[in-house]
């Protein structure tokens, strides 16, 4: 089998973490497998990044900075390779090249006093550049044959930097072209995750981790057999197992089950994972780097067709509900289509969309960055509907969250929406909108953020999810 195994960032987050993960791949790899390794930065590495960059956007750019990280790594590296003194030298200057292309980008932006999208990517990117060299040195010590690989040779994406989509096709090129002659004569490629490239070879991000995204692009490239997230719970569970301790991991899951829980909020995969596996069916695993003999989740079409309802429950925080209301607007056509162009031509993501039967509020969800824009455009655009008091106003609400109870088989599953409902209220927490998609695989709700937290322990309570799973 090809297996694209792809490590997050506590996965790789210290020495001995990143010796586990070398074992990993050397295991598989040992069973006659093709694998292709994906991994992230080092814990907490991006944010450090990020932080620099914006650091140094305001005119102070700290050396410290650099020498932390480097200090980090250089670590890692003394403990792997620092008996091989040709191969600690070589991944040392590796280190040193790529610092230095992050010392010089933030001594720029420290000058002009910027910091675009493009800059940030440029910079934001620079984690897996270090972590990969390591996690190659490491399976190779262990004595399989290992080349790291930067993703900007491999995944071509558009330009629409800090979330960019791959381009298949160009994908599917170059990721032939660059890991097959590696994986034909025995090499593990180790590829950054994270980062990709336009096709004019301009360095892109996928979005916050997005790692897990480049490794079912990797995987749908070349074909590969199953795509391996490697993290750092058993898998998916019934829900974030740090905010309901009670959580128990799912076994197996659809696609659509998995896509839907990601998109709304459980962030053990990132939420356009799904979508490159799918169109080819390639089953993808999460799996416990912390803990490998647990047999995790397996996602695939079937899912779990004996399981009925409600599987999981989620929760999405610091997103802004925006209402439109008046009483005007009963009966005037256009305004819902001239809302949603707004919305569309501001290139903001809604999360979730909810009108009252008596037609006189609509209101949506976007992420706390895009809604400012959102609210500003919609008031220019609505101008006259404001004017006329077809529209009485526009309304942000700040601190609220999305709760969502999610389920392939919720469609016929009579009662879910009360058990929910009667939960909530027992709980007595307030809900403040209600949405349920067509496809009944689930049904949202926004509630303020100080409730999340109950809300969603008491419908995963409700559900008896803690003994089904
Ligand atoms: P990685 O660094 O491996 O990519 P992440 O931190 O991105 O890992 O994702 C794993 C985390 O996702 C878990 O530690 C857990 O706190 C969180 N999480 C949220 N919802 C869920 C869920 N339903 N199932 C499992 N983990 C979840
Ligand atoms: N390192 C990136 C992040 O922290 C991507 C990832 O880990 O998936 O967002
Ligand atoms: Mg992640």
């Amino acid at each position: 089998m090809l297996i694209v195994m792809k490590f997050g960032g506590t996965s790789v987050g210290s020495t001995e973490r990143i010796m586990q993960a070398a074992q990993l791949v050397v295991d598989t790899a040992a069973k006659g497998h093709q694998v292709v390794v994906v991994t992230s930065a080092m814990s907490k590495v991006t944010d450090a990044l990020i932080g620099a960059a914006r650091e140094a956007s305001t005119g102070n750019w700290d050396v410290a900075r650099r020498q932390e990280l480097f200090e980090r790594h250089k670590a890692v590296a003394d403990a792997v390779v620092g008996g091989d003194t040709a191969r600690h030298e070589a991944v040392l200057a590796t280190l040193h090249r790529r610092l230095d292309r992050f010392e010089k980008l933030c001594f720029g932006l420290s000058m002009v006093h910027e910091l675009t999208p493009r800059l940030l990517d440029a910079i934001s990117g620079t984690g897996e550049m270090l972590s990969a060299p390591l996690l190659s040195a490491a399976i190779a010590a262990c004595g399989q044959p290992s080349q790291p690989v930067d993703a900007t040779d491999v995944i071509v994406t558009t330009d629409q930097f800090g979330g960019a989509e791959p381009r298949m096709d160009e994908t599917r090129v170059k990721a032939t072209e660059r890991l097959r002659p590696l994986l034909a004569s025995g090499e593990v490629p180790v590829v950054t995750g994270f980062i990709a490239s336009t096709m004019d070879g301009v360095l892109t991000t996928l979005g916050r981790g997005g790692s897990d995204y480049s490794a079912s692009i990797v995987g749908a490239a070349l074909d590969a057999d199953e795509v391996w997230i490697w993290t750092d719970v058993d898998g998916v569970m019934t829900a974030n197992p740090s905010e309901v301790p009670e959580a128990r991991t799912l076994s197996e899951i659809s696609y659509s089950e998995a896509s839907e829980l990601a998109y709304y909020g459980a962030k053990v995969l990132h939420y356009k994972t799904i979508l490159p596996a799918f169109r080819q069916r390639i089953p993808v695993r999460i799996l416990n780097s912390f803990n490998p003999g647990h047999a995790g989740t397996r996602v695939s079409v079937e899912g779990n067709p004996a399981a009925h309802g409600v599987k999981a429950v989620t929760s999405i925080r610091g997103v802004i509900l925006v209402a439109i209301s008046g009483t005007g607007m009963q009966g005037i056509p256009g305004i819902v289509a001239k809302t949603f162009d707004v919305v569309a031509a501001q290139q903001a993501n809604v999360l979730m969309i909810s009108q009252a039967s008596s037609e006189n509020n609509i209101c949506f969800v976007l992420s706390a960055a895009e809604a400012p824009r959102v609210v500003a455009a919609l008031r220019t655009a609505l101008e006259f509907e404001l004017m006329r008091g077809h529209i009485e106003e526009i309304a942000a609400e700040q601190q609220v969250a999305i709760v969502a109870a999610v389920g392939d088989r919720m469609r016929g599953a009579p009662g879910v929406a009360a058990t929910v409902f009667g939960a909530l209220g027992k709980a007595g927490v307030n809900v403040i909108a209600i949405s349920q998609g067509s496809s009944e695989r689930n049904i949202s709700l926004v509630v303020t953020e100080a409730d999340a937290a109950t809300a969603v322990r008491a419908i995963h309570r409700a559900f008896e999810l803690d003994k089904t799973a």
